[in-house]
């Protein structure tokens, strides 16, 4: 029903197909409004807190047929028989889930509360006996599977119905003795009755015994052996039984529309019993993960303010079999907007990026969540930047894609949203990347209209720096600690950028080989010394000069020739320069034009 893995197979444990169809509806469709979300949460929260009603709905509804599929069927007027047994049992799966839910507390008394001062909207449904009831009385327990088969109507429905097929039965019998009776009036002890599709029923007498045929035995056909015959009895007795079959198929066509009509015009009814088994479904079920997995009730504001205490993965915590998931916190609010989460690969950046985003779609869907406490402050959308799907069959390069949808989050966020970015600038060369995983945080940090709740996961350390430059940045990392060289990661997020990424470490774990690893090491201390020299051209010192910002006027007046300048040109220029250098001064950006002759 659903890919392994996903975050649908690790919530769904419902138990009917409409439930199924309703949780994921539910999933794909968050809410926004804190009300209609605790509404949801409140039918999770009674079956969390009582176990043993929570048992009792999720049995009641095992097994159900999908109500809402086959009432649509029978609206559409292409039900089949066993539809309608379908039908009559989901609506005996409806009766026990009613049953169970007004049965009140199961702590307290066992007393049959009135139907209607349920407290939960959700149990007045009307699971539509009627329909079951009759359902039960024209339909037989096993029906084939056409109506044209015949035998779909229960005996007892109809007397019309059950006049004919008694007379058929009756002329079935006749024929049944017929060899008995013939046999004794003519004394051929090999007469026997058969029947073809040519001629219908007859008496077969061998020649040997052709003498002793009486006079009313009309000859129809001669065989090597034999004669085969009629008799005007029998073939009245065959008229009886091929029009009583004839009308019964009629009859029982015409009954299983009526019956169909009947319940068509329950329609509404039933659609809203099936509504109710899948509300009661999904809502157990949900129940039912929380418990076993320990997921926690989220609270919902209309604040800014994300927390998360304790959080987990929800699919990966399940996936980990030889070592416990680490959880983690985060808190994010309009003073520590955005967390720049540094850490060497392989360490949890990307798990803990998703499972935040994950707790909240899940809280704003109406689900518990794993974690110890949640506080979301609803979240208009969530945007996301993760991965390297490969889109080359697309016609699009990896790092095409990549600043597509980049694109996308800076034109569409809102201080409202959350922003997942897995690694922006990756698919680039480390100058560019860098640039602009800093220009984008700038962005989000500084547009007005754009200041969305982020998380940034990146590579670059150098973007650490920028925390320091932007009030409502804030780093973290992914704690890694070393024992007698080896790397341990800890998975566990902490304040502060990580200072060395383990790279290396990590390839040596992968298998590639020992003098790729060695010379690889060599070449790091190189660079990291700054004598890097390995017989090729060193790169740039690795010190973006993304920040080191000249000024414009320095940077104009470098250029100026002043050799070849006449003192009125040069009287100019320097004119220009101070016109400039007053333009920067009050502001006037970073792009100033350069100086030009006059
Ligand atoms: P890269 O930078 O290479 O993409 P990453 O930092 O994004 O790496 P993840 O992919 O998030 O690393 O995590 C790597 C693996 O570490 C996961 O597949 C998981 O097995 C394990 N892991 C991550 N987070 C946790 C956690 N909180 N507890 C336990 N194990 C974890």
């Amino acid at each position: 029903r659903t890919v392994r893995g996903s975050l649908l197979d690790a919530l769904d444990l419902t138990l009917t197909p409409m439930g199924a169809r309703l949780l994921r509806a539910r999933l794909t469709q968050p809410l926004l409004d804190p009300a209609e979300i605790n509404a949801r949460l409140d039918e999770v929260q009674r079956f969390v807190d009582d176990a043993v009603l929570r048992g009792r709905v999720r049995e009641a509804l095992t097994g159900a047929p999908d109500l809402e599929r086959l009432t649509n069927r029978v609206l559409a007027g292409i039900a089949r028989p066993r539809d309608l047994v379908g039908v009559a049992k989901a609506l005996a799966c409806a009766a026990g889930l009613r049953r169970v839910l007004t049965m009140g507390k199961t702590d307290g008394g066992s007393a049959e509360r009135s139907p209607m001062d349920g407290s939960h909207p959700g149990e007045l449904f009307d699971p539509c006996t009627d329909v079951a009831e009759l359902i039960g009385a024209a339909i037989v327990d096993d029906p084939p599977a056409t109506v044209a088969a015949g035998g779909v109507i229960r005996p007892g429905f109809s007397s019309e119905l059950d006049g004919i097929v008694a007379g058929a039965r009756d002329a079935r019998l006749w024929i049944a003795n017929l060899e008995k009776r013939e046999r004794e009036r003519t004394g051929i002890k090999s007469l026997k009755v058969g029947y073809n599709k040519v001629f219908g029923y007859y008496v077969e007498v061998t020649k040997a015994n052709l003498d002793a045929v009486p006079a009313d035995y009309i000859r129809k056909q001669t065989l090597v052996n034999g004669e085969r015959f009629i008799t005007p009895e029998l073939k009245e007795y065959e008229t009886l039984i091929l029009t009583a079959e004839e009308r019964q198929a009629e009859l029982e066509g015409r009954l299983f529309r009526e019956v169909c009509e009947r319940i068509a015009a329950r329609g509404g009814a039933l659609l809203a019993a099936a509504r109710a088994l899948a509300q009661h479904d999904v809502a157990a079920g949900v129940a039912e993960v929380a418990v076993r997995h320990r997921y926690i009730r989220p609270c919902l504001s209309d604040d800014d303010v994300l927390e998360i205490e304790g959080g987990r993965h929800p699919v990966v915590e399940r996936a980990l079999e030889h070592e416990p998931f680490v959880p983690n916190d985060l808190r994010l609010n309009q003073d520590e907007r955005i967390l720049v989460i540094t850490g060497p690969n392989m360490a949890g950046k990307s798990v803990y990026l998703r499972q935040n985003a994950l707790i909240v779609l899940m809280a704003q869907a109406g689900f518990f969540v794993p974690a110890a406490r949640a506080h979301v402050g609803i979240v208009d959308r969530i945007f996301t930047r993760i991965g390297a799907q490969d889109e080359v069959a697309a016609g699009q390069s990896t790092f095409m894609v990549e600043m597509i949808e980049t694109a996308n989050i800076l034109h569409h966020a809102t201080p409202r949203s959350l922003v997942i970015l897995d690694e922006v600038g990756r698919g680039t060369s480390t100058y560019d990347g860098l640039s602009i995983a800093w220009a984008v945080v700038e962005y989000l940090h500084n547009h007005p209209e754009r200041r969305a709740r982020t998380l940034f996961a990146t590579h670059y350390h150098e973007l650490i720096e920028i925390a320091d430059r932007l009030p409502a940045v804030r780093n973290y990392n992914l704690a890694v600690v070393e024992e007698g060289g080896q790397v341990v990661f800890t998975h566990k997020v902490v304040p502060g950028g990580a200072d060395r990424s383990y790279g290396i470490h990590v390839a040596q774990l992968a298998g590639v080989p020992r003098p790729v690893i060695q010379r690889a090491q060599e070449l790091l201390q190189q660079l990291e010394s700054g004598a890097f020299r390995p017989g090729t051209p060193a790169p740039k010192p690795y010190q973006p000069v993304l920040f080191a910002q000249e000024h414009p006027v320095v940077e104009a007046l470098r250029t100026l020739d002043v050799a070849a300048m006449t003192p009125l040109e040069a009287i100019n220029a320097l004119y220009q320069l101070q016109q400039q250098a007053g333009e920067a001064g009050s502001g006037g950006g970073r792009r100033s034009r350069q100086a030009r002759r006059p």
